[in-house]
């Protein structure tokens, strides 16, 4: 398919995980991408991986999307440097594993601040433009957007709170040609747990559910490629049996 041929795709927290199997995917599809993670050294190599590796010149921006500001002048430039953004992908996300008695209220906001408020940064800054371009705006939320997962209180009101923004989004952009899209995978093969801000080993998982097979990044990339050239508005990737986290209760 040539739908993303030379498109501009921004993808957040792209270095690693979820984000890194969206670039490839992306890149093999001929978009220009444009990648915002943490860490100048993460961004430097991938760059190099994409040049060796897809013959791909990508864009790549130190940015923590919790800070507004830096966000701001972020995608100032991205917009000066590529004339617009037809496909912002919010992925840049952070987990705990703590009770939330156990939980500082500094972690409490750190998730928050990155799960959510760096979506809405990035959203808001990019809207004008993907108005212009009629383009969409995707979201990593989880299968804890529909059902929390114990000990993740932090992570669960994050993407409880983003199904609430993009739902409201898809709604007030009906008729404006943009697509809005919420993702919600299950357990995906990522570092995430172990970037976990509190890991506290005392807390156990929940009992066991019904779990299908683990996603790899790849899985959940290709899936969100296929639902981005559908311009649909919600992909679950159901490896557990959410209902029975709720009934369980
Ligand atoms: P990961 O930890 O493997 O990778 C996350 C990437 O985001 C890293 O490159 C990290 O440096 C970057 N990042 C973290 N904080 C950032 C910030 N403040 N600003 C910019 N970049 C930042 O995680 P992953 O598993 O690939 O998760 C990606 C998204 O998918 C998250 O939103 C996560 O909640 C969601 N998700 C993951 C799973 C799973 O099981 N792995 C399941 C459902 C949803």
């Amino acid at each position: 398919s040539h739908v993303f041929d030379r498109k501009v795709v921004v993808i957040t927290g792209g270095c690693a995980g979820i984000g890194r199997a969206l670039v490839k995917r992306f890149a093999q599809a001929g978009a220009k991408l444009v990648i915002l993670d943490l860490n100048q050294e993460a961004l430097a190599s991938l760059a190099q991986h994409l040049r060796d590796h897809l013959n791909v010149e990508a864009s790549t921006y130190v940015c923590d999307v919790a800070d507004a500001e830096r966000v701001a002048e972020v995608f100032g430039q991205i917009i000066q440097q590529h004339g617009g953004i037809d496909l912002l992908v919010n992925n840049a996300g952070i987990t705990h594993r703590s009770t939330f008695a156990q939980t500082s209220l500094s972690v409490l906001k750190r998730i928050m601040h990155v799960n959510y408020f760096g979506a809405v940064h990035c959203t808001q800054a990019a809207l004008p433009s993907l108005i212009t371009r009629q383009g969409q705006v995707i979201v990593l939320s989880s299968l804890s957007g529909f059902a929390p997962l114990l000990y993740r209180s932090a992570y669960n009101a994050s993407k409880h709170a983003l199904h609430g923004l993009f739902d409201t989004l898809r709604v007030e952009l009906k008729d404006s040609g943009v697509n809005v899209m919420l993702v919600c995978p299950g357990f995906t093969a990522t570092d995430i747990r172990k970037n976990a801000l509190v890991g506290d080993g005392s807390v156990t998982n929940q009992p066991p559910l019904a779990m299908g097979k683990v996603l790899s990044a790849q899985d959940v990339a290709e899936a969100i490629y296929n639902g981005a050239i559908k311009r649909k508005r919600l992909l679950v990737l159901s490896n557990v049996d959410w209902r029975a986290r709720i009934l369980a209760r």
